[in-house]
C-alpha cells in the first residue's frame, strides 16, 4: 500500500487504529459467461485490494470514511437498515445490517477504507469492500462466521441492499483466494478446487480499457436468455439442466437442434469455454503456462466472435498483446463491453509493455488505458493488530 492508513486514521479520528485488514480484488482467469450455464469459472485474488482500519468509539455511532471518496457519513448503530441514496457507505452499512439482522451486536466503531483497485472497472472493488467489512468485523468481534457465510452475507448485500443481480463468484474469489492459486469454482454447487499457478517468469498485467461498461447489464440479460433458448431446443432430444453438462464432443451430436445461427454461436462458446477451463486447469497443473496462454487467447476470440461481448477497446488490447513478443496470453475478463483485460507478461517488460500498449491504444481508441501489474494474491487477512 502506498498510503499510510494508520497515519490517516489518526489524523481523521484523533486516535490510533486498533486493527487494519486487507481484502483483495479479483480477476477471472478463464471461464467467462458460463457461470449461469452450470460451467466452471477460474478466478483468483489479485494483489490490488481494499484496506480497512478500525477502532471502537463510545458513542454508539458507526463512522465511515474512505480515502477514495469525499463523502463520509456517521449513522447510529441501530439505523443500518436504511440505504443512503447511492453512497459508497451502503456497502459497509449493508454488511453490518446483515450482522444485526442475524442477532449480532455491533457497538460504535470508526472505519477508514482505502482501495487501490480501479473502482467500477470489473475487478470487484465492491466485493472487496463488502468482504473487507465482513471479515474485519467477524475477526475483531469474534462473531463466529466461517468464510462461506461471509461470502453469502456479502452477496446478499450486493443483491438485496445495493440491488445488483450478480452471482457469487466475486465474493467467493475475494474471500477464498490464496497466493499463487486459482479457484476452479462451480457457482451453482459451490464445489471448488484450488489449482497451483506458478507464473514463473511472468506477471499478471491488468489493463483497464477505461471504457464504461454501459451495455453490460442489458446484453448480459440478453445472453442469459439466448442460452436458455439453446437449452430448450436441446431438451427436445436430451434432458439437460445446463448447457455445460455437455462437452464439445457431445454438443456436436445434438447441435443441429439449434436452428438459429446466433443462438448456436452462443451455445458453442459456452460449451467450448467450459472445456477450456478443464484444459486450463490441466495446463496449470503440469506447469504449462504457454498452453494456458493459448487458451486465454482462444477464450477471447470466442467471446469476441461467438458470444459477442467484447468491443473495440478490449479487442485493441488483446490485438496488441498478440503482436507483442513478451506476452503469451491475453483475454477480456468479466462481463465485457469495457472493463478490463488481463495478460501474461514476461517479467522485466512491464515498462516497455505499458509504453507501447499506451501508444497503440490511444491511436486506436483516442484515450489511454490504465495498466496495473499484479500477482495472484491472498484472501483477507489482518495486517496489523495494535491492541491485542
Ligand atoms: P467494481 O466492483 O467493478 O469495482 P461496482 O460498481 O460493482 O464496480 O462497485 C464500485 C463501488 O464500490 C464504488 O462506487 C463504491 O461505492 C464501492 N467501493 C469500492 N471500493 C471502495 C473504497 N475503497 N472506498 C469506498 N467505496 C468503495
Ligand atoms: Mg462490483
Amino acid at each position: 500500500m502506498n498510503i499510510n492508513l494508520e497515519e490517516k486514521f489518526a489524523a481523521r479520528y484523533h486516535k490510533n487504529a486498533d486493527a487494519v485488514y486487507f481484502t483483495p480484488g479479483r480477476v477471472n482467469l478463464i471461464g467467462e459467461h458460463i457461470d449461469y450455464n452450470g460451467g466452471l469459472v477460474m478466478p483468483c485474488a489479485i494483489t490490488l485490494g481494499t484496506w480497512v482500519a478500525i477502532a471502537p468509539n463510545n458513542e454508539n455511532k458507526l463512522r465511515f470514511k474512505s480515502l477514495n471518496f469525499e463523502i463520509e457519513t456517521a449513522v447510529e448503530s441501530n439505523r443500518v437498515n436504511q440505504k443512503d441514496g447511492g453512497l459508497w457507505t451502503n456497502y459497509p452499512i449493508g454488511v453490518i445490517n446483515e450482522f444485526i439482522k442475524d442477532g449480532k451486536e455491533i457497538p460504535g466503531l470508526d472505519f477508514l477504507f482505502y482501495g487501490n483497485i480501479p473502482i467500477g472497472s470489473g475487478l470487484s472493488s465492491s466485493a472487496s469492500i463488502e468482504i473487507a467489512t465482513a471479515y474485519a468485523l467477524n475477526n475483531y468481534f469474534n462473531l463466529g462466521y466461517d468464510k462461506l457465510e461471509l461470502v453469502k452475507i456479502a452477496k446478499r448485500v450486493e443483491n438485496d441492499f445495493i440491488g445488483l443481480n450478480s452471482g457469487i463468484m466475486d465474493q467467493f474469489a475475494v474471500a477464498f483466494g490464496e497466493k499463487n492459486k486459482a479457484i476452479v469454482l462451480d457457482c451453482e454447487t459451490l464445489k471448488y478446487k484450488m489449482v497451483d499457478v506458478d507464473l514463473g517468469n511472468y506477471v499478471l498485467a491488468i489493463i483497464n480499457t477505461n471504457k464504461p461498461r454501459e451495455l453490460a447489464d442489458s446484453k448480459y440479460n440478453e445472453r442469459v436468455a439466448e442460452c436458455q433458448t439453446a437449452l430448450k431446443q436441446l431438451n427436445e432430444e436430451i434432458t439437460l439442466h445446463y448447457l455445460c453438462e455437455l462437452n464439445a464432443e457431445k454438443f456436436a451430436l445434438h447441435s443441429h437442434l439449434i436452428t438459429n445461427e446466433v443462438i448456436l454461436n452462443r451455445a458453442t462458446h459456452v460449451v467450448k469455454e467450459n472445456d477450456r477451463v478443464h484444459l486450463a486447469a490441466k495446463a496449470l497443473n503440469s506447469g504449462n503456462l504457454e498452453e494456458f496462454g493459448r487458451l486465454m487467447y482462444a477464450s477471447h476470440e470466442s467471446l469476441r466472435t461467438l458470444y459477442e461481448v467484447s468491443g473495440k477497446e478490449l479487442d485493441a488490447v488483446v490485438d496488441f498483446c498478440i503482436t507483442y513478443e513478451h506476452v503469451i496470453g491475453a483475454r477480456m475478463t468479466g462481463a465485457g463491453f469495457g472493463g478490463c483485460a488481463i495478460a501474461l507478461l514476461e517479467k522485466g517488460y512491464e515498462e516497455d509493455f505499458a509504453k507501447h500498449l499506451t501508444d497503440y491504444y490511444i491511436d486506436k481508441i483516442g484515450y489511454p488505458a490504465a495498466i496495473y501489474i499484479s500477482e495472484i494474491g491472498s484472501g483477507p487477512y489482518l495486517t496489523t493488530d495494535t491492541h491485542r
